[in-house]
């Protein structure tokens, strides 16, 4: 069964580029005659507000989107993203790390090694040894125990959209390849116990999503989530990356930036066929 999603955060009012996002996953599903489903993503606790998730709701119906009974709200499922770190904890493939940013940027100047695509640091592994506990700390995989463990597996995803730079078929990496990119990446933050990666993989796998259409802005971010499917026994999902809306400037819709909320243009008078017509949909 064809399942795709719509997984917004509840930071801000929802704009035309979460319009287009929620329309393009929700007319497939019907297309295909599948299902459609909704999950709030609202771990970063102090960011996200219950206005906000209301909106959510509101707005998606005015735009005439429907979804399935299991809506998922990220902030109840701390305790499954926990019972999936001890999983991984009890194969060995993760560590605890208490480097603050500064740290991290002071021991890689002092090694004069770069930053990686995500804009984050490649994590120069100085905690990797020390057997942090994972519960007191943030959280990092350790690329070099899953590579003495698996070997350096090929792992690939199918890609029916387009990355940002064109890319589309069948992506395929190594774990050398991903760890030079993006180093032990954390997949929980101290404070919140999960992160974006790894709630996003737990998340569509319990959905059953079998299509994820997002923004292209996440394409690089893919192989984090099918390194954690092939470790955590997931299927891995179809991806199709769609373009992001810019504004007259080009630049891409931000809720920060001050993007026209579909709220407001709603209450302004602008209807649906509007909508669809300025997404060229
Ligand atoms: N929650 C993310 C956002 O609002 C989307 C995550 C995803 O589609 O994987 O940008």
């Amino acid at each position: 069964m064809f399942v795709s999603r719509f997984a917004p955060s509840p930071t801000g009012l929802l704009h035309l580029g979460h319009a287009y996002s929620a329309l393009l996953s929700y007319e497939m599903a019907v297309k295909r005659k599948g299902l459609f489903k909704l999950r709030i993503e609202n771990i970063d606790f102090t960011r996200c507000k219950k206005v906000y998730e209301d909106r959510i709701y509101e707005d998606l119906y005015w735009l005439g989107i429907s979804w399935e009974e299991d809506v998922i709200k990220q902030s109840d499922r701390i305790q499954v993203y926990e019972n999936y770190l001890k999983f991984l904890n009890d194969k060995g493939f993760i560590y605890g790390c208490r480097c603050s940013r500064s740290d991290i940027k002071n021991a890689l100047s002092a090694l004069s090694l770069p930053e990686n695509s995500l804009n984050t640091f490649i994590y120069p592994g100085t905690c990797k040894e020390k057997k942090l506990s994972i519960w007191r700390n943030n959280v990092r995989i350790d690329i070099d125990k899953i590579k003495n463990y698996f070997g350096n597996i090929v792992l690939s995803f199918k890609e029916t959209g387009f990355g940002p730079n064109g890319e589309t078929g069948l992506q395929s990496f190594d774990l050398n390849w991903l760890q030079k990119k993006f180093g032990d990446f954390v997949i929980a933050r101290k404070d919140i116990r999960t992160s974006y990666h790894l709630a996003v993989t737990v998340d569509d796998a319990q959905q059953k999503v079998t299509h994820v259409s997002r923004g292209n802005d996440l394409f690089y971010a893919t192989p984090i989530h099918v390194i954690l499917q092939y470790l955590l026994n997931f299927k891995t999902p179809v991806y199709i990356h769609h373009p992001l809306i810019k504004d007259k400037n080009g630049n891409k819709l931000a809720k920060s930036k001050g993007a026209e909320s579909i709220l407001s243009m709603r209450n302004s008078g602008t209807n649906i066929k509007e909508i669809r017509s300025i997404l060229g949909l």
